[in-house]
């Protein structure tokens, strides 16, 4: 029914690597399939050698209805750009911003208007299957409010930074008792976390770990490993 894809952030090649071994690419077409959709879980963008091209293909896919996304915190923060407001060119959103200085104004506004139409949170398969980019806990499924944006964007923090000036995150999904499946993306792992039915399937693929796909409801990954570390540190 569905395979839902992890934080690419700009990997283009793993993407490329990942469609093909889910059966949507072949060669240099994507083709849309009438039993699955992919399901990105945010941050299309940052970090990786070319979020352009994941953006493009992203948007591409949406648009034939091969694809569903959600918006990730990189990808809110790259609208937020494109639509005019001052924010910190940080952790890798320099390097996406020159990319798309190399195409026209109307490629950048159809970028912004994409990023636009990106929901928080998609509730999926008759109301079992919950997705955002950071997971909301059974309170804030369905919610539209702040504090459900926030959470699926950034996820519990406690407010405090860690040495290297990352927030603190609060681990809610071992309490989580809700009745729908969560998967998100967000927090770069190793190895895909499943607890309590929450899975978190961001492998880190710009940190040179691998790209995740989670078939639903067969619940199996699909992986493929990162070709390089597109960074100077890992994340876990
Ligand atoms: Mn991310």
């Amino acid at each position: 029914m569905f395979d839902l894809i992890g934080d690419v952030h700009g990997c283009i090649d793993e993407l490329w690597d990942l469609l093909e071994k889910l059966g949507y690419r072949k060669g240099l077409t994507i083709y849309p399939r009438t039993d699955r959709k992919v399901i990105f879980c945010g941050d299309l963008n940052d970090r990786g050698p070319d979020s352009l091209a994941v953006l493009t293909v992203a948007m591409g896919m949406v648009c034939d209805g091969s694809a569903l996304a959600v918006i990730g915190n990189h990808d809110d923060k790259l609208r937020r750009a494109l639509s005019g407001n001052q924010v910190k060119a940080t952790h890798g959103l320099a390097e996406t911003l020159a990319q798309l200085e190399t195409v026209d104004q109307g490629k950048r506004n159809e970028i912004r208007d994409f990023l636009n139409t990106l929901p928080i949170e998609l509730i999926l398969d008759d109301g079992k299957l919950s997705v955002s980019h950071a997971g909301l806990p059974e309170s804030l499924q369905g919610k539209t409010n702040g504090h459900a944006k926030s959470h699926a964007l950034f996820g519990a923090t406690t407010g405090k930074t860690d040495d290297r000036g990352y927030p603190e995150r609060l681990d809610w999904a071992k309490d989580y008792k809700g009745s729908r499946v969560v998967v998100h993306g967000h927090t770069p792992m190793k190895e895909v976390r499943n607890l309590n039915n929450v899975w978190c399937i961001d492998t880190g693929v710009p940190f040179g770990n691998k790209l995740t796909a989670l078939q639903y409801p067969e619940m199996t990954l699909v992986q493929v490993p990162s070709i390089k570390n597109y960074q100077p540190f890992h994340p876990f």
